[in-house]
């Protein structure tokens, strides 16, 4: 379902978006949301099936071009070539993530370093491949997750990697300003993949709804209404900043379920 957008159609006319992990999930929403406002979308992704979806769900939404790039975020070379194929660009999203919940006695090294290597090195790694073509006035926007700054069970490799994010996100800021780099931290989003496994494989919905104050699961399309601000000219001052598009799962806060009954 597309969310009604508060922005005015053309917005992103002759401006240009690249987002990993824009093939499935939060990240295929934020690309919608952009094409729909006339963007030029690039989705860079591994999986050449992932991709042809993209592109077939993005195909004339807007007047914008669309452009798949198959690309691993671990392989700087691989994006420097993305990067280089699409040219300049105004907005670019990181979205890709691994993620799969073990507790940390049961993690190897190797899955540990499977989602730092996606998550955390992945993003400097685009980071530092699209430099050479950001717009000078460019937005950058990393997707982390809430428990960046809580930490939780079972995504201690996640958590670190996206902390990591947060803290690039505001030293970039500072280093690349007028280039703004932002971050957007989503809370439980309902459809996504791994929120199937918790809602609907382990039957965890009712708890997970129960967690958030505005008593049900985000959209993917309220995510990417924030991301096309942050690369809006309605937020030309806002850098270095997280905006937290959670429905108060995180104000909720360690005593909330005692005293608001969640
Ligand atoms: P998803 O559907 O699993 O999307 C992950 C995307 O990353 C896919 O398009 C995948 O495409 C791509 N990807 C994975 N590894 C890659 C690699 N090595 N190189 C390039 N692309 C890669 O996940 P999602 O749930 O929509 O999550 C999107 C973002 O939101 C993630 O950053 C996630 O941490 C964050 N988030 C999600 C939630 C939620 O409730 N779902 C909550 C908080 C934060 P390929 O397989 O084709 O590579």
């Amino acid at each position: 379902m597309s969310e009604p957008s508060s922005f005015r159609p053309g917005l992103f006319a002759g401006r240009t978006l690249a987002i990993t992990g824009g093939s499935t999930g939060i990240g295929l929403a934020i690309a919608q949301a952009f094409a729909r406002l006339d963007a030029d979308v690039h989705v860079l992704s591994r999986k050449p099936d992932h991709l042809a979806n993209a592109a077939t769900a993005l195909q004339g939404l807007g007047k914008g071009k669309v452009g798949t790039h198959a690309c691993d975020v671990r392989q700087p070379t691989q994006l420097e070539a993305a990067a280089r194929a699409i040219g300049k660009v105004d907005a670019l999203v990181n979205a890709a993530a691994g993620n799969f919940p073990v507790p940390f006695d049961a993690m190897t090294p190797n899955a540990w370093g499977t989602v730092v290597d996606i998550v955390l090195n992945g993003t400097a790694n685009t980071c530092r491949a699209f430099r050479p073509v950001l717009a000078k006035e460019a937005s950058v926007t990393n997707i982390v997750a809430g428990y960046a700054w809580t930490g939780a069970p079972g995504v201690s490799h996640s958590g670190a990697a996206k902390a990591g994010v947060l803290n690039l996100t505001r030293s970039l800021a500072v280093e690349w300003a007028p280039v703004r780099v932002n971050a957007v931290s989503p809370g439980p989003i309902d459809g996504t993949e791994g929120i199937k496994r918790l809602a609907d494989d382990l039957g965890l919905r009712g708890q997970l709804e129960g967690s958030v104050p505005l008593r049900r699961m985000g959209r993917a399309g309220e995510v990417a209404q924030a991301c096309v601000f942050l690369a809006s000219p309605a937020a030309s001052f806002v850098t270095g900043a997280c905006l937290v598009v959670d429905g108060g799962q995180d104000a909720r806060g360690p005593f909330g379920s005692l005293l608001a009954g969640g």
